[in-house]
């Protein structure tokens, strides 16, 4: 129950620690307007949400589908087999749903939280700046195939704690490309035109991975950062962490205008 908390804090304060050393924009401050509810989002979303959903999975989800679907297809494997096909599997299923997040407008409304980082709050602490909605959206996605698999608890961990290293890094305030291994793996550099504003349409969906945009024909990497994170209408979405969990819910309730 701890490992990964404590493996969130470690690595939030190596990468904290290397945005002082070896900014990308060094008049960025690090006490930054907006950061207690981003830290409000790190301790939510890093633990006590995760906590929750594997709690109700094990009491609804398990019961019904466990015994069922179970093929065990994994758990023979040497666990070093079973954490780097966790990782790739996962990954890929991560790069699909957050496709979706951005071309299903239902979606889109909730994973806006994630795509309000403006200007001069692009930093490692945004990295889990989400609805809670968009969580339960990846956790349900992502339930049967692990069911079916049957992996081992640590090579899950090894995926969530290497997904966090990246995912911290890449909303870093860094200027790292990753020189040719950028074609594998997910950087500052290309995570950062994901939150481009003036986007006709989003690239890079990549989490740890940037192979399957470089795949897929949606990678976009110029060797500049740019103009504008954010998204167009973003005015209109509250700043604190409880309004800006309400909004998306009563966006898309049924007879709200928009
Ligand atoms: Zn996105
Ligand atoms: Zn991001």
């Amino acid at each position: 129950m701890w490992t990964y908390p404590l493996a969130l804090a470690a690595i939030s304060a190596a990468v904290a620690l290397l945005e002082r050393l070896v900014p990308a924009r060094p008049s960025q401050p690090a006490l930054r307007q907006g950061l207690w509810s981003d830290v409000a989002y790190l301790v939510f979303n890093g633990h006590f949400l995760g906590v929750g959903l594997a709690l109700l999975a094990a009491w609804t989800l398990d019961p019904l589908l466990g015994a069922r679907f179970d093929l065990h297809l994994a758990s023979g494997w040497p666990l070093w087999l079973q954490a780097v096909v966790a990782t790739v599997l996962l990954d890929f299923a991560q790069w699909t749903i957050h496709n979706l997040l951005h071309r299903v407008p239902w979606l889109w409304e909730f994973h806006k939280v994630h795509h309000s980082v403006r200007d001069g709050e692009m930093d490692w602490i945004v990295s889990f700046r989400f609805h809670w909605v968009e969580v339960v959206v990846y956790k349900t996605l992502q339930y049967l195939p692990l069911a079916l698999m049957g992996f081992a608890g640590e090579a899950l961990m090894f995926h969530a704690v290497f997904g966090t290293l990246v995912g911290h890094l890449n909303h870093a305030n860094l200027d790292w490309g990753h020189g040719w291994w950028r074609y594998v793996l997910n950087s500052p550099r290309m995570h950062l035109w994901h939150h481009d504003a003036d986007a006709v349409h989003a690239r890079n969906f990549g989490i740890i991975f940037s192979a399957w945009d470089w795949l897929f024909g949606t990678a976009h990497l110029p060797d500049h950062p740019p103009r504008r994170i954010g998204f167009v209408g973003q005015e209109a979405m509250p700043s604190d962490f409880f309004r800006r969990s309400l909004w998306p819910l009563l966006r898309i309730s049924p007879g709200d205008p928009r």
